[in-house]
């Protein structure tokens, strides 16, 4: 039997899994990490849907953790197979998981030191050796052609704008009466007209069905503009002699940010020596978008070809080691410290945020989603104290949230990739997204498109192929 059954994602944005089985081929759509509350983190630990070594082969749609981020633990339990993702997420994939082993070994350790943990022994959810086993597995493939995924299935990569490198997955087989069908799994669809990358690009086949992401089905983006709204936060930071604190999701948004702070140094109107990218994968990452450039857009593939670095700025501070991180704990002048991770639930940014928090000077810029649960969501709802490292810290800075730097098309632009599809699909699921999300969207796209009334899956929920 012909099947495909929704594992992860499910009325929330992490731990995207989708599993695919026809005959003895299995096959999982990302191998993703759930991020958010102790609740949700705890199915992290949960077994997987089928033994690993069952498994024939992974398409990972990008490289973002919770897409990725369990794929160490899989190979850790056993999984030899593929993992099959386009040539820019291989890199990608490479810096964050091993990057995620080293913080999971890091932060079972600070956990034991402090003993803040419920756990009498914290161990980690997987090490970086164990990353590096996920990482020999990686198959990549270039967009817009098909390959072989296994025996009678086809696989296929569309830009999805949304990461360098993320793709949407369109995969071929034959269903259980025998006719070969093609199901497309947006991946995380990405915005249009935003620096950088490509915009999203539809499924060259008309689906059977789609499987579509959901994470803002019921928002639209603010019209603000991003870079006038950076000149503003910073110039009013700068004012009143504060640092400006932005959470950054390593790959994307980081890029993103940088693209305009560079914008802004070279209009003279930041100093870069006051701008400091605050994590080696960041700076890492950013030399992988500044390289990959049959991914750029016009306008970047313009800058790159008149400057060297249109991203780090030339100028800007890189602080590589930790010694340079703790450093910036003693500056009083005004600055900019970019810092990840996005939902300030790990990464040297907490540092900054136990350290800077409770000064009235200081403002953090979120520039990204905030899953619910995570101490990000928690800053832009108002709490006015958080948890760091066990201890509670008051917040007196001034907390933003940037909607328009958002990796994510908003409710209009995931209608605009609809309606580029060939044809409408015959029926669609909808994932990756909060339950109030996905029932607008769902809502949407049975009344404005006339498409058939999408499916909201269920954790174990399954569909014939
Ligand atoms: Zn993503």
């Amino acid at each position: 039997m012909a099947r495909v059954t929704f594992h992860g994602a499910y009325g929330c944005v992490t731990g995207s899994a989708t599993l695919l089985a026809w005959g003895a081929t299995r096959v999982l759509v990302d191998c993703g990490l759930y991020q958010g509350d102790e609740a949700l983190e705890a199915r992290n630990r949960a077994p997987f849907p089928l033994p690993p070594r069952e498994l024939t082969a992974v398409v990972a749609t990008h490289a973002h953790l919770d897409h990725t981020g369990l794929l160490p633990r899989l190979a850790a339990a056993g999984f030899e197979g593929l993992v099959h993702c386009t040539r820019a997420s291989r890199a990608l994939i490479s810096l964050l998981l091993e990057d995620a082993g080293e913080l999971q070994e890091e932060e079972a350790r600070y956990a034991r030191k402090k003993g803040y943990s419920r756990h009498a022994e914290p161990q980690p959810l997987y090490t970086a050796a164990d990353a590096r086993r996920a990482i020999r597995l990686l198959a990549p493939l270039p967009f817009d052609a098909e390959h072989d995924l296994a025996p009678g299935v086809r696989l296929r990569y569309r830009r999805a704008g949304h990461l360098l490198g993320a793709a949407t997955v369109e995969i071929a087989a034959k269903g259980a009466d025998g006719e070969r069908r093609w199901w497309c799994f947006s991946g995380d669809v990405g915005r249009y007209g935003v620096p950088i990358l490509k915009d999203p690009e539809p499924p060259l086949a008309a689906p059977a069905a789609l499987v579509l992401e959901s994470t803002y089905g019921d928002r639209r983006h603010a019209p603000e503009r991003t870079d006038e709204e950076l000149r503003r936060v910073i110039a009013a930071t700068f004012e009143r002699g504060g640092t400006v604190i932005i959470p950054a999701f390593a790959l994307g948004r980081t890029q993103e940010v940088l693209y305009h702070l560079a914008a802004m140094a070279a209009e003279g109107a930041l100093d870069p020596t006051a701008v400091f990218l605050d994590s080696p994968m960041a700076i890492s990452a950013t030399e992988l978008y500044e390289r990959a450039r049959a991914e750029h857009d016009e306008e970047m593939a313009a800058l790159v070809a008149n400057h060297s670095s249109p991203l780090a700025g030339d100028r800007f501070q890189r602080c590589r080691t930790v010694e340079q991180s703790k450093a910036l704990n003693a500056r009083r002048e005004p600055a900019v410290i970019v810092a990840a991770s996005g939902m300030a639930e790990g990464g040297r940014v907490v540092h900054h945020l136990a350290q800077r928090l409770g000064d009235r000077r200081t403002t953090v810029l979120f520039v990204g989603y905030q899953a619910a649960g995570t101490r990000g969501r928690a800053l832009v709802d108002g709490a006015d104290q958080v948890a760091i490292h066990g201890r509670p810290v008051p917040v007196r800075a001034e907390v933003r949230y940037l909607r328009s730097l958002s990796a994510h098309a908003d409710r209009d632009e995931l209608l605009r990739w609809c309606r580029a599809l060939p044809a409408p699909p015959e029926r669609v699921f909808l994932n990756h997204g909060e339950d109030p999300a996905r029932k607008a969207l769902a809502a949407a796209l049975e009344g404005e498109l006339g498409w058939p009334r999408p499916a909201l899956p269920l954790p174990g929920d399954s569909a014939p192929w």
